[in-house]
């Protein structure tokens, strides 16, 4: 049975731990899928390239209200996935190569099947061809094997065609009609995606609002806007899914009674969870949640000594930034275990590339009170700032949160045209400790840019002095 001095699980963020300081290493990469993890096929990469030429495809409709007539002759699907699948194939085939030929990687061995634990630190890894399986021991393993899309218990879905994230970007036509099940960031990027795309998009949601892990404000705004421009159907049980002649069909059960919504595609986009219960975690001694993300300390080890996790299946940010933070933490506590850097959660921010861009960072007002920490807020409309105007943004702003007494900057939450870019500066403030006061006045802001939103929300903030 070989043995190995470490084996990664996991070719995502997991994958970037090996470089030229693990060459005298006896190192195995078990990866049951394609190189490289979901941010690069299916997840964050493939989606922004797509939320990209959405926006292109809808930028005609908005610029007719700016005294611009320019029309949208047509929009080549094949040609928008060839391009964009072009790019990002090679790249996962590459990593491939590079692990499984490359001189770099000659201590290197790639087990391209699936790892399941059989014992403390054992792996048995299953192969899809006619190989035998392997079993495969190591002193240290880092868990980086991910989540998958979490189906939800509609009865008759096993029985339709149904796509998730992992598959639709592929597909060879646009269907006419999509209903998109969830009401979360995956659902709001594909419902503009598709939407611009020329597909009607019903969006079907359990709870009464979209985003609602977001500030309520932002929920709420980024809610209303959703209703104007899809068929948004909110506070919906979902009965049953059953096949039609043209695709799927989903019965409906909603404050107003029952009701049926019919498409040619249905994405279910209701949550994903983490890889911990098909890798058996639990053979190994290693804990898990209720949710079923592998119990890490700051160190990202887990109870078993030497086995290490990180990324989507250990921590409920599920954020590629967070995942490659944390892949940093554990290249460094394998290489110098005596002398072990901690995992920094403190101020994780996320964006959703819908229409509108949405961007987030610390606490929200509903976090705030529970938490009984005293705060003040200040927003500031896109439509304020000089940039905005030349947008005719109506719809956007940016929230603040801020402790009164000395300005410490505790959430920022930003809704409308590149929220994600917006927001980096109170990202860079939060972590760095700058406050309110001296963020606003301690430098000069670019006019007429759009980070005059920042500016101005910040001097918007009721502080105590
Ligand atoms: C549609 C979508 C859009 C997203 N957009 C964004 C975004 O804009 N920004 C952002 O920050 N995040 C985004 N994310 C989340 C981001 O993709 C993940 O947080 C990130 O990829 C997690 O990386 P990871 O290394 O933990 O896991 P992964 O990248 O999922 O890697 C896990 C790897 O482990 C392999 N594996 C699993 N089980 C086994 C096993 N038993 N044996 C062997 N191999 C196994 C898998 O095949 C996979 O290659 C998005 C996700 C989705 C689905």
């Amino acid at each position: 049975m070989p043995h190995y001095d470490l084996v990664i699980v996991g070719t995502g963020s997991g994958n970037s731990i090996l470089d030229h300081r693990f060459a005298d290493w006896k190192t195995a990469i078990v990866e049951k899928g394609v190189f490289g993890g979901t941010c690069l096929n299916v997840g964050c990469i493939p989606t922004k390239m797509f939320v990209h030429t959405a926006d292109l495809a809808a930028s005609p409709a908005a610029a007719v209200r700016l005294g611009v007539d320019a029309e949208l002759r047509g929009v080549r699907w094949r040609d928008i996935r060839d391009r964009i699948f072009g790019r990002i194939d090679p790249i996962a085939a590459g990593g491939r190569d590079y692990r499984t030929s490359h001189e770099d990687n000659a201590a290197v061995t790639v087990y391209e099947g699936a790892g399941r634990f059989t014992g403390k630190k054992e792996m048995q890894v299953t192969f899809d061809d006619e190989r035998p399986a392997e079993t495969i021991t190591a002193d240290r393993f880092v868990l980086a094997a991910g989540g998958r899309p979490l189906l939800p218990d509609v009865p008759g879905l096993s029985e339709v065609d149904y796509h998730t994230s992992d598959t639709v970007m592929r597909v060879d036509e646009l269907p006419e009609r999509a209903i998109i099940l969830g009401g979360g960031f995956i659902a709001a990027e594909f419902a503009h995606i598709l939407d611009a795309l020329g597909v009607h998009v019903t969006v079907v949601a359990r709870s009464g609002a979209l985003l609602r892990a977001e500030d309520e404000d932002i929920s709420t705004r980024f809610t209303e806007i959703a209703l104007d421009r899809f068929d948004v159907r909110l506070h919906r049980d979902t009965l049953r899914a059953r096949k039609t002649a043209s695709g799927v069909a989903l019965d409906l059960r909603g404050p107003d009674g029952e009701e049926t919504v019919e498409a040619g595609l249905l994405l279910v986009a209701t949550g994903r969870r983490p890889n911990s219960d098909l890798l058996d975690v639990a053979a190994t001694g290693v804990a898990t949640t209720d949710s079923g993300h592998v119990v890490v300390d700051e160190y990202q080890q887990t109870e078993v000594d030497g086995v290490y996790a990180l990324g989507d299946l250990s921590s409920t940010y599920e954020l590629k930034h967070v995942a490659n933070h944390e892949s940093r933490v554990v290249q460094h506590n394998l290489l110098h275990p005596d002398e072990p850097v901690a995992a920094d959660h403190r101020f994780v921010p996320h964006a959703v590339f819908g229409s509108p861009q949405v961007a987030s960072v610390g606490l929200t007002e509903r976090e705030a009170e529970e938490r009984g920490v005293r705060y003040v807020t200040a927003t500031q409309e896109y439509a304020g700032i000089a940039y905005g105007w030349a947008l005719e943004d109506t719809t956007g702003f940016a929230k603040v949160l801020a402790d009164p007494a000395t300005g410490q900057l505790l959430g920022a939450h930003i809704i409308g045209p590149q929220a994600p870019t917006v927001i980096q500066p109170l990202i860079q403030a939060m972590s760095f400790g700058l406050d309110a006061h001296t963020m606003a006045r301690g430098q000069y802001w670019i006019h007429p840019a759009m980070p005059e939103l920042v500016e101005n929300a910040l001097l918007n903030l009721p502080l105590d002095n």
